[in-house]
């Protein structure tokens, strides 16, 4: 049994890992650089490793093959592998039949991190044997490997799901979907849609989909498709005799005939968006049988994730909010739905074929000025230029900030949600949410 890995990141170094440790003759090839540490790991391991390259005559013998989720299904050695029908799965599918645990997966366009996140700390305080994974710390297969979790709650991004066979969680959710890497999916929104559904396709009458019932892309699919998974429904606007849903403020999950509701006022997360996702986790911790008490006290201690509408400080009554992982227009729209207060918002980045009219409405009713930061902010000016009285550019985050703030009275909010991603100016949105936090640090 030869495992060939493509990809030497966190997943794939922990599906070698895991494949030695199994008894897979395994070979790990990345045509990029490989990481020190990473290199260190596998030549401890006695892993066979290259890097800078693809030798065919290592790779087309496999008996299966993990890509790792950055690699595109296009590349010359995926194709040669397919077309050799040799089996090319993502590290979910290798790594799940190792493991009898219970795995929550939770997909979607937009609030994966803190709706994983939060279903995680539901399940942790409750005292609930959990691991953590996916996209997220450590990977899946390398927890397979070392830990022994009796349950994992799962990041799973489209690529992820992309490479699965068999795998299915037994609670999935799906917290949302609207355009997002069309360029993996030869430009057709159809198609992506799809892949965030391959997480119910193995579902049986035993397992569970939790659902936004608001979002038409996701209620078309299941009237034209079938999926055997039990259905939960969350939402902002309907009610439903089992579901989630908020009616008069308050947040009421009814499942199994048991409801547990919860004032939304005490939830720690602030937003709409941040409610659905509170919906969204609280219907796995009622799936998992966790006491109510224990759900209404996480639900009201957890703060949040880094870089996701993050209060940063508050400098002269002006709040300074981070949400640089706002990388799309629906996660900005949402950001500037919940703002309270005049804001000046830190706006561009590389667009991804963004359509800023969907932001137009939001931009007239909250934003007193914008401030660009981008290589290029022409699409940016040609949407808000006569919509804001006040539109200037700048070339770092430092200048940025300081013109924000600049910009501001008291009682004002300053928000970064770029609506694009980070890698004209910054490494990473991590980088530039940094950046921003040491910017505002500095004033
Ligand atoms: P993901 O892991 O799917 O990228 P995150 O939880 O990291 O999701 O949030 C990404 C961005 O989307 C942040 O700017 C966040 O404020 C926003 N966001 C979070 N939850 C939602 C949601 N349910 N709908 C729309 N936007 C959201």
């Amino acid at each position: 049994m030869r495992l060939v890995v493509l990809g030497a990141g966190e997943s794939g170094v922990g599906t070698a890992i895991l494949g030695q440790q199994k008894g897979y003759e395994v070979f790990v090839s990345d045509f990029g650089k490989i990481k020190d540490s990473y290199k260190q790991v596998l030549t401890d391991n006695a892993i066979e490793w290259e890097e800078e390259q693809h030798t065919e005559a290592k790779i087309l013998n496999a008996t299966v093959v993990m890509k790792s989720p950055g690699i595109p299904e296009k590349v010359a050695i995926v194709k040669k592998l397919v077309a050799q029908g040799i089996p090319v799965i993502s590290e979910i599918e290798f790594a799940a039949p190792f493991t009898k645990a219970t795995t929550i997966g939770i997909t979607g366009s937009n609030g994966k991190t803190t709706t994983t996140m939060l279903a995680y700390h539901l399940l942790q305080s409750a005292g609930l044997n959990v691991g953590l994974a996916g996209n997220i710390g450590k990977s899946f297969a390398w927890q397979v490997a070392e830990a022994n979790y009796d349950s994992y709650v799962l990041e799973l991004s489209s690529f992820q799901l992309d490479g699965i066979i068999d795998y299915k969680p037994h609670i999935a959710i799906i917290t949302n979907i609207s355009p997002d890497h069309l360029d993996r999916y030869e430009y057709k929104y159809e198609n992506y849609i799809d892949s965030k559904f391959r997480i119910t396709k193995n579902q049986t009458e035993e397992d569970y989909l939790i659902y936004d019932a608001d979002d038409p892309a996701i209620t078309t699919w299941l009237q034209n498709n079938k999926t055997r998974a039990k259905l939960i429904p969350f939402s902002l606007t309907k009610t439903f005799e089992e579901g989630a849903y908020i009616k008069d403020n308050i947040m009421k999950v009814a499942i199994n005939q048991d409801d547990f509701t919860i004032e939304t006022e005490t939830i720690a997360l602030e937003g709409k968006h941040n409610m659905k996702n509170a919906m969204a986790a609280t219907s796995v911790a009622k799936l998992m049988q966790i006491r109510k008490a224990t759900i209404r006290e996480s639900l009201s201690n957890f703060q949040g994730v880094e870089h996701r509408l993050e209060n940063v400080l508050k400098i002269q009554n002006v709040q300074y909010i981070n949400d640089s992982k706002a990388t799309n227009v629906n996660a900005t729209f949402f950001a500037l739905d919940s703002m309270n207060a005049p804001t000046v918002w830190i706006v561009g980045g590389v667009d991804k074929g963004n359509d800023y009219n969907e932001l137009m409405s939001l931009v007239r009713e909250k934003v007193k000025a914008i401030v660009c930061l981008g290589i290029d902010n022409k699409k940016i000016i040609d949407a808000f230029g006569t919509v804001v009285d006040v539109m200037i550019e700048a070339n770092t985050m430092q200048d940025a900030v300081k013109l924000a703030q600049r910009l501001t009275e008291k009682g004002d909010a300053v928000l970064l949600s770029p609506a694009c991603a980070s890698f004209d100016l910054f490494e990473n949105y991590e980088d530039r949410g940094n950046q921003f936090k040491q910017a505002v640090q500095n004033l």
